[in-house]
């Protein structure tokens, strides 16, 4: 058997070898002083050194403008599914989803619980497109219109920044976040959890406006309450702390690769040697989702026909396995085969696949 594992998982994702590295270097002396971050105060000098250097990475990398605050909160994406609606549903008491998938359908269904929810987009189960925006039916009353820029299980990815007419734009970044340059200023709220492409579980990353703040509904709990945390600086209660210590470094190690322009061109590259082969097989591969709107973190595909053939999948997954390709099954909502080629994930490891994966058509589509 090869030694070395592949890992195509969805998340919690891959992280960089050389981050590992560096943590395991870190783990019991943080910063010299004798004794491991996971038994350091969080009201202490060099955790509140790592919150702010945490942040201004963030900030580098994306330049985010000074009138955004960046913020890290317990309770992952999902969290921030609660999170979005309670801080700024009280705006108008009504907001916009548009559904592209399991992660945005989600993300509606709980805001329900704290207003009126608006579905911009007819409701579908097949997540395979983004329709047009003039097709779309915003409410200019609403507080806020919300996007999933990566939907993660059906691997649809926004190619543009909807135009919301001035209406706060709110978008989970979950399983995109570092992916590509990203105009801030577009969003009220960018936000997401780090364990598909940035970092590990636990944390959520939010990227808000300042104007956006001082909006929460009575009922928010402070934990959620982006502006109670803003004032604390996201040290109100013991923060995800190690979380947010591997975020850092994996966007550390983001920077010393060149950046978000590098991370971008890699993701195609790395996505184009999949689909170009799902598409040199004439069929033998199914990718759902329409060209434009295919995610290049998260390629799910069916082998057969675009249901499936599950003796065939069985096969394929079976000897993925065999060579050390790991974490490919498809989530259970969608079945089929799932590769993600986050930023962690190398050229050579897609490389590894991509060949897999051309021996494998070969082999049965005669
Ligand atoms: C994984 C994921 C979430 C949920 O993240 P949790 O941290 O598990 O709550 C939300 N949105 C998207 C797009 C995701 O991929």
């Amino acid at each position: 058997m090869p030694s070395k594992v592949h890992n195509f998982g969805a998340g919690p994702a891959k992280l960089p070898e050389e981050v590992y590295d560096i943590i395991k270097n870190e783990l019991t002396n943080f910063e010299g002083t004798g004794i491991s971050l996971l038994e350091t105060s969080h009201r202490t000098a060099p955790y509140l050194r790592l919150n702010k250097n945490v942040q201004d990475v963030v900030r580098r990398l994306l330049d985010v403008p000074s009138n955004y605050k960046i913020l890290f909160l317990s309770g992952g994406g999902q969290g921030e599914f609660a999170g979005v609606p309670l801080n700024l549903m009280s705006r108008t008491g009504t907001a916009d989803y548009v559904v592209t998938g399991a992660w945005s359908a989600k993300a509606a269904k709980e805001a329900k619980k704290y207003g009126k929810v608006n579905l911009v987009i007819p409701p579908t189960d097949r997540y395979t497109d983004i329709p047009n925006q003039s097709t779309w039916k915003l409410d200019p009353n609403a507080s806020y219109v919300h996007i999933c820029t990566n939907e993660t299980i059906h691997g649809v990815e926004f190619d543009f920044i909807p135009d919301t007419k001035g209406v706060p734009l709110v978008a989970d970044m979950s399983s995109n976040f570092m992916s590509k340059k990203v105009d801030v200023s577009k969003f009220g709220v960018i936000y997401g959890g780090a364990q598909k492409n940035i970092g590990t579980s636990g944390v959520a990353l939010v990227i808000v406006r300042e104007d956006l703040l001082n909006n929460a509904l009575p009922i928010c709990p402070s934990i959620l309450d982006w502006t109670v945390n803003a004032k604390a600086d996201s040290i109100l209660n013991t923060p995800p702390m190690f979380a947010i210590y591997i975020m850092g470094r994996v966007l550390e190690w983001i920077e010393r690769q060149g950046g978000l322009d590098v991370m971008e061109q890699l993701a195609t590259k790395k996505s184009s040697l999949i689909y170009n082969i799902i598409e040199e097989s004439n069929g033998f591969y199914v990718a759902p989702v329409a060209k434009n709107v295919r995610s290049k973190m998260n390629i799910p595909f069916r082998i057969g026909s675009i249901d499936g053939n599950d003796a065939l999948e069985k096969e394929f997954l079976k000897g993925a396995e065999e060579l050390n390709l790991i974490q490919l099954k498809g989530h259970r909502d969608v079945g089929g085969i799932r590769a993600s080629t986050y930023n962690a994930v190398t050229v050579e490891e897609v490389k590894v696949l991509a060949q897999y994966m051309r021996e494998f058509y070969k082999k049965h589509n005669k």
